[in-house]
């Protein structure tokens, strides 16, 4: 729609628009044709002054009375204008004096103009802060100004509406897109892509404005089916090349496994024999296996990943061993020392806290003799070389950025991952983002644990849990006690350890309290987590340094303090510290007052389940999906129109329409993708 704009804007260079539309991504026309608006306006109608809906904006015609430009507060352009039911001001805090000039016009000639914006109270009564004005054709004034509703683009600076609307529309005309998606039940009671196109570019007037923003619509539908058709290939096509990829086979021998399995303490569970089971199988394959182990807290990950590492050692390769802290690293360490080392294997250990000189000996160990190397992603680092990598084994997994677990395929020669969480990945991404990994779940805990006891209490009770910690040590058991994370200030959150670990060393004088968190220096920590887990202290006052994989089963109670304020993953994770041995375990949490609503829930979830994949779930449904993926690194491309959320019943459908394709016209699945993600910059990099 061109619009004689009273308050026209500064010509732009070309170069401005150019750059702006490439940053946009739109070269080709289809990629014009393609970007579509994120709302509507509805400008096909004229709304009165004292009709202005209560939020939202809505299209005026007016008449100008009265145009002062004022000082006070600052600089600023005021227009008193007013039509037969009522009167507003028109506020413009950057303007030029082209505008004052056209309103002193429209003022002098009786003009009516069109206003578009939202009606809010002012200082001087109702206003219009930087309505967008055009000039309403005279015989026409109060009718309306548009036939269709008004798109409005993603746009960046440099490239305006009307400039977005013109090139899209030329666009639209030049175009004949030939329809990519085979015609099916799934596609048949949907609009074809281009009349898609064009309803979204120009909807009718009598479409619901709230339905098109919010994306309902069979157009929309055709959409996002297209582009999560576009995701599903490339997510196939990904896992196609990874297979074209060689890596090395590691067919063991049995030799190692068997005589870990013959010393272990217990027996395998049916779940973790599985997924042992599924990697063996893996590894045994001349590709890049890469495979998620998912697990809640407690299932026994470890020892599934130290048997994929025997048969990676059987075989002849080297092992890499990576955890989110140092903590964990140190603890994987020890562990798998006393598992392998019996087995005569080779162990290198790596931190970044580690003094030169015992560095530079597990970095020669790790070039040349070295069966397995644990660490920190200090692993990582370009200093390190592998002389012959052939599995990576990541702890924690959703810890890490993308980035690093790219950086760790680059060693060696396509080295097979395996990657552990006890996060559970949501449906909709594991049917999308992650569609990539392959996984394992093991899905009972080793026999024997009792569940873990909830309580919730308030914190003036604080005296009535220091008397429980006092008689749960009395009867020989270890705690923890957990202080408030304080997120604004490391200083603070450290202030607070230090001062609960004083007040607990009082109140408890006959027995031994420990003290972790994250300053203290790495073999500090490392003592005094030895000293926990040989049985030297009875209480660990921590901080979230004890978060993830801490692994002490003498330890079954655990306090955490003001768990209001911490996150529902974080309460389970800490909370799975606790009920790792025969003994019956729980979780005290301490909250503050007042709670917020979603506090409140978040203590409902964590008080009601104790299961971690139920507890993701309702966590999913408090804060979205996004959190949950690092988006913008996964990779994988992003989606512009489909959300997972909202369009999770439409994603089975595309990744069966992507079978077809594949199966049946495998030479338009490029012509889709390059269709949906040829603008980008990736598709996925495997
Ligand atoms: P997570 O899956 O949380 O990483 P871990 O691997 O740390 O769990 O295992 C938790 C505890 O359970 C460890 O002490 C481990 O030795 C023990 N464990 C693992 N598997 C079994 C089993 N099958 N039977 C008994 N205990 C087991
Ligand atoms: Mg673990």
């Amino acid at each position: 729609m061109a619009r004689a704009g009273a308050a026209a804007k500064p010509k732009i260079p070309a170069t401005g628009i150019t750059a702006g539309l490439e940053k946009l991504g739109l070269r080709r026309p289809l990629d014009f044709a393609l970007h579509l608006p994120l709302r509507y306006e509805d400008q096909t109608h004229v709304t009165l002054l004292s009709e202005a809906p209560a939020a939202g904006p809505a299209l005026f015609a007016i008449k100008v009375r009265a145009v002062t430009v004022a000082f006070r507060p600052r600089r600023q352009l005021l227009v008193q204008v007013e039509d037969d039911s009522g009167r507003a001001n028109l506020r413009f805090l950057n303007f030029y004096g082209s505008q004052t000039k056209q309103f002193e016009r429209a003022r002098d000639e009786g003009l009516t103009l069109h206003a578009w914006g939202e009606l809010k109270p002012g200082y001087l009564g109702p206003e219009l802060v930087h309505p967008t004005i055009s000039k309403a054709p005279e015989e026409t004034a109060t009718a309306a100004p548009s036939e269709t509703l008004t798109p409005q683009y993603p746009t960046t600076a440099g490239v305006s509406q009307t400039q977005l609307r013109t090139r899209i529309t030329k666009a639209l005309k030049d175009l004949s897109l030939s329809e990519t998606l085979p015609v099916s039940d799934h596609t048949r009671h949907l609009p074809g892509l281009t009349a898609s196109l064009q309803f979204l570019h120009a909807p009718p007037p009598d479409v619901d404005v709230g339905a098109l923003n919010a994306r309902k619509h069979p157009a929309w539908q055709r959409i996002c089916i297209e582009e999560l058709v576009a995701q599903q290939l490339s997510l196939r096509k990904a896992r196609l090349a990874r297979r074209q990829k060689g890596a090395p086979v590691l067919r063991g021998n049995g030799s190692l496994t068997n005589a870990l399995i013959k010393a272990l303490p217990f027996a395998l569970t049916k779940a973790q024999e599985h997924a042992y089971g599924e990697i063996c199988t893996d590894l045994n394959q001349s590709y890049p296996m890469q495979r998620l182990l998912q697990g809640d807290v407690g299932s026994g990950k470890t020892i599934v990943a130290a048997l994929a590492a025997c048969q990676a050692i059987e075989a002849g390769y080297q092992v890499a061993f990576m955890a989110p802290t140092e903590l964990l690293a140190e603890q994987h360490y020890n562990k798998l020392v006393s598992w392998l080392a019996p087995l005569g294997i080779k162990i290198a250990w790596l931190s970044g806290s580690q003094k030169k000189s015992e560095r530079q000996a597990h970095l020669s160990a790790a070039a040349s003799d070295a069966h397995l190397v644990v660490g920190t992603h200090a692993l990582f680092e370009d200093t390190v070389d592998f002389s012959k990598l052939g599995l990576v084994i990541i702890d924690e997994q959703h810890r890490f950025g993308v980035a690093q677990r790219l950086a760790l395929r680059q060693k060696g020669n396509n080295p097979h991952q395996l990657m552990m969480s006890a996060t559970p990945i949501p449906r909709t991404l594991a049917m999308s983002y992650f569609a990539d990994l392959d996984c394992s779940v093991i899905d009972e805990l080793p026999p024997g644990r009792t569940p873990i006891r909830t309580r919730l209490i308030a914190d003036t009770r604080r005296e009535d849990v220091i008397a429980a910690i006092r008689s749960a040590i009395a009867g020989g058991e270890q705690c923890y006690w957990v202080c408030p994370l304080i997120e604004e200030s490391d200083t603070l959150e450290l202030q607070t350890a230090i001062d609960t670990h004083a007040l607990l060393t009082e109140a408890l004088p006959d027995y031994q309290v420990g003290l972790v968190h994250g300053r203290l220096k790495a073999d500090e920590k490392i003592s005094t987590m030895r000293a926990f887990a040989d049985g030297g202290l009875h209480l660990l006052v921590a901080t979230t340094v004890i978060e993830v994989g801490v692994d002490v089963p003498n330890a079954s109670l655990m306090v955490i303090e003001h768990a209001e304020r911490f996150g529902l993953a974080q309460l389970h994770q800490l909370r799975g510290r606790v009920g790792r041995g025969q003994r019956e375990s729980s979780c005290i949490l301490i909250y503050g007052k007042p709670l917020s609503n979603t506090a409140k829930e978040r203590l409902r979830i964590i008080y009601e389940n104790t299961d971690g994949f139920e507890i993701a779930q309702a966590d999913l449904q408090l804060r979205g999906p996004g959190e949950l993926i690092g988006k913008r690194q996964s990779g994988v491309p992003m989606l512009r129109y489909a959300d997972l959320e909202r369009d999770a019943d439409l994603i089975p459908t595309a990744q069966k329409i992507a079978d077809q394709m594949l199966k049946e016209t495998p030479a338009l699945t490029d012509v889709h993708m390059d269709r949906w993600f040829g603008h980008a910059e990736g598709f996925l990099k495997t």
